[in-house]
């Protein structure tokens, strides 16, 4: 597994745990707006120092009982055929592990879910479920097969066999109110739903400037949201 960062604290990452972060390299989504560049797109992760996993097992190892949870994010980690080895190494030190993903592997996400290899799953989902605007939000890489796998990931999740949150990303010029109802609605009987407003100090993707959701037009879909699932602001 490639690993192109690792946060060895968070008390706000993992809920009610004290966590360190595993950033993987790579992502099969070009989602304009993304923060991490660096983890995305190939000319940058060219110049990107990978850590040792080596390194990440001594630190779990020096560390078991001061830390407790692992998050696992990228990039997209579920692109890395070996993340349930890594996690299954993992959960042998007897940390709880949770994965942040976009979905789009649904077949590995079923398996880690079954296998109880993940405890929280954070599920990123970018935009209502229309093929053509989901795939304008993620760059314009989304297949068929990608599209439908994340559904099939939401539906694992809304079964409720392990903990989960739902999330999103507010960004102007992707989403409209009626758009994250839309989601809302669709999550609906879901655990949590979380909405982080674009932050426009950050280098992104696109390469190019955009905007986050006005006070107003936050408050409107939340109320909006609301009626439907458990909707938490970031
Ligand atoms: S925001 Fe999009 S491009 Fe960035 S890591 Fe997540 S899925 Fe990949």
């Amino acid at each position: 597994m490639k690993i192109g960062g690792f946060q060895k604290l968070s008390l706000i990452d993992y809920p009610g745990k004290i966590s360190c972060i595993v950033f993987t390299i790579g992502c099969n989504f070009r989602c304009p707006y993304c923060y991490v560049p660096q983890l995305v797109l190939p000319e940058k992760i060219k110049k990107l120092k990978e850590v040792p996993v080596a390194e990440i097992f001594s630190f779990l190892q020096k560390n078991k009982g001061l830390n407790e949870a692992v998050v696992i994010t990228g990039g997209e980690p579920t692109i890395h055929p070996d993340l349930p080895e890594f996690i299954r190494r993992v959960k042998a030190m007897g940390y709880s592990v949770a994965l942040e993903t976009n979905g789009t592997n649904f077949r590995m996400l079923k398996n880690l879910v079954e296998e109880k290899l993940v405890d929280y799953v954070e599920l990123d989902i970018k935009n209502k479920l229309d093929f053509e605007k989901y795939n304008l939000t993620v760059g314009g890489v989304l297949t068929e097969k990608m599209f439908e796998n994340i559904k099939k990931s939401i539906k694992l999740l809304l079964e409720g066999k392990i903990a989960y949150e739902f999330r999103t990303t507010l960004v102007k010029e992707f989403h409209r109110v009626e758009d994250i109802v839309e989601i809302a609605k669709a999550i609906k009987g879901g655990k949590i739903y979380y909405l982080q407003n674009f932050r426009p100090d950050v280098e992104v993707v696109g390469g190019k400037r955009f905007t986050p959701m006005d006070e107003e037009t936050l408050k409107e879909i939340v109320k909006k949201a609301s009626n439907f699932v458990r909707v938490v602001r970031r």
